[in-house]
């Protein structure tokens, strides 16, 4: 089918469109078929940037790069795909293909080379199965996905059922598009979706990762929470994160309810989050279904939460091989978000810690939100604003007036007894006791002669 597209699409300023326009061309001159495919059509229809362009062509990988000498096969000349670099660009330039067996429940077992309606049919959803052609500016729709993208629907091409159990990652890939897009699953895809959600474990672990962050760092991870929960893949997935489901809390501070809906309205906070303060906001009080404990009086305690959290995020984030510089972050996020509620009654050498943490504004920006989601008191979080923007980095971080070598010459013999004496002529230094080096040697000499050596300040 085809659609002629109002003319709105050229007064755009687009250069990969462009380009990608100037290949289609040269392929339609050599007589074949070409078409924009996929994402990139719906994209432009969304009236949203794509970051590619794909292109779909009756020509066959060898026609292609004889086509376009630079043309590389690296992609997998088998798959009926040729990178074509062009200008700033690079285009996937695949043959009209259709898939064969699925044996794996991931990838198809081959593909051979097929008219354009079967590589519309192929693809997962209707609103991405669009070819587009631009040089006649045509709309293709065999599978109407135009009328599901009017309605903002997420719906299968041909059977749920059959499409899901080819290929498990559009379980993931239909909720990242829902939540992302703001659409909604369609019944029969919903229906067939939950379904099989307990079979998801056949994408590898790199994949659902990937599209888990894709749903955590967009614009309404609440929302996607809500579809992961609901289609039963959370509890595969995350099954720490369903567990808060029912976790009650004291009313009197959380008066939203468990620790579930807390989570929820924490990243109903988020659009577009960086994907460290998302992690952390999901798994900050991840802790607390192990700790939950009632005291004497009855009121409901969760001792130590943060610190249970803190290796539970570790655990989570390494089972879905997350790189190191995340769980990196997240992990002492998750350890340090109970600190701020004592923010106001720290000493000044403890606060300028807690400020000059590598990770503060994001920790900032989690108190907020967690606030945001329970109480809604924002006082901490204006008194370290304020704090931040009165106190010079020079001041929260100064140099250290002292070192090692000090202490050496001082007659201390190499040894632990050197880190804790450093610290505390450091405490001194953040809480303003000395400022020049000569206050420090001369406090050095004191701590030396006193026993027992203090000890080092804990950070809380
Ligand atoms: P985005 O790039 O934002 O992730 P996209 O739809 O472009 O969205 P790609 O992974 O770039 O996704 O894939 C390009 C196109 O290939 C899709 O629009 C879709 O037509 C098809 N496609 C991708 N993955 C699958 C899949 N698992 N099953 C069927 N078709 C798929
Ligand atoms: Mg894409």
């Amino acid at each position: 089918m085809a659609v002629r597209m109002d003319g709105n699409w050229e007064t755009q300023k687009m250069s990969m469109w462009q380009m990608g326009l100037h290949l289609v061309k040269r392929l339609q001159r050599a007589g074949y078929v070409a078409y924009f495919a996929g994402g990139c059509v719906r994209d432009r229809l969304l009236n949203q940037e794509s970051h590619d362009i794909d292109i779909a062509t009756t020509a066959t990988p060898e026609e292609v790069q004889r086509l376009f000498p630079p043309a590389t096969g690296l992609h997998g000349k088998v798959f009926g795909v040729v990178r074509v670099p062009s200008g700033d660009y690079s285009f996937e330039v695949a043959t009209f293909r259709r898939d064969v067996g699925t044996s794996d429940g991931r990838h198809p077992d081959c593909v051979v080379f097929a008219r354009p309606e079967e590589d519309a049919y192929r693809r997962d959803f209707t609103i991405n199965a669009l070819f587009y052609d631009p040089v006649a500016e045509q709309l293709i729709d065999y599978v109407g996905g135009r009328f599901d993208l009017a309605e903002k629907k997420i719906r299968a091409v041909g059977d749920p059922h059959r499409r899901f159990a080819e290929d498990k990652l559009r379980l993931l890939r239909a909720i990242r598009f829902a939540a992302n897009l703001g659409f909604t699953i369609e019944p029969e895809t919903w229906q067939a979706l939950r379904a099989q959600a307990t079979t998801i474990h056949l994408v590898s672990v790199e994949r659902i990762r990937e599209e888990l962050d894709r749903i955590w760092a967009g614009p309404a991870p609440a929302i996607g929470l809500d579809l992961l929960d609901r289609s039963g893949l959370l509890v595969q997935l995350l099954p720490e994160l369903s567990a808060l489901h029912g976790v009650e809390q004291p009313k009197e501070f959380h008066p939203e309810g468990d620790v579930f809906v807390h989570t929820r309205l924490l990243l109903g906070q988020l659009c577009n989050a960086p994907l460290p303060l998302a992690w952390a906001a999901l798994l900050h009080d991840i802790g607390k279904p192990i700790t939950q404990r009632r005291d004497s009086s009855g009121r409901i305690r969760f001792f130590e939460h943060e610190v249970i959290g803190a290796r539970m995020a570790h655990v989570i984030l390494t089972r879905l091989r997350q790189p190191n510089h995340l769980i990196d972050a997240v992990v002492p996020m998750v350890a340090n978000h109970m600190a701020f509620k004592d923010a106001k009654q720290m000493r000044p050498a403890t606060l300028k810690r807690l400020l000059a943490r590598d990770t503060f504004l994001l920790e900032l920006e989690l108190h907020r939100i967690d606030c945001l989601a329970c109480h809604g008191d924002l006082s901490i979080y204006e008194f370290l604003r304020a704090k931040l923007e009165e106190l010079p980095p020079a001041d929260i971080s100064p140099p250290r007036l002292l070192t090692g070598h000090d202490f050496l010459a001082l007659g201390v013999p190499p040894g632990p007894r050197i880190g804790s004496l450093l610290e505390a002529v450091r405490e001194a230094q953040l809480n303003g006791q000395v400022q020049t080096r000569e206050e420090a040697l001369s406090l050095a000499s004191r701590l030396i002669s006193s026993e027992p050596t203090p000890p080092s300040p804990g950070f809380r």
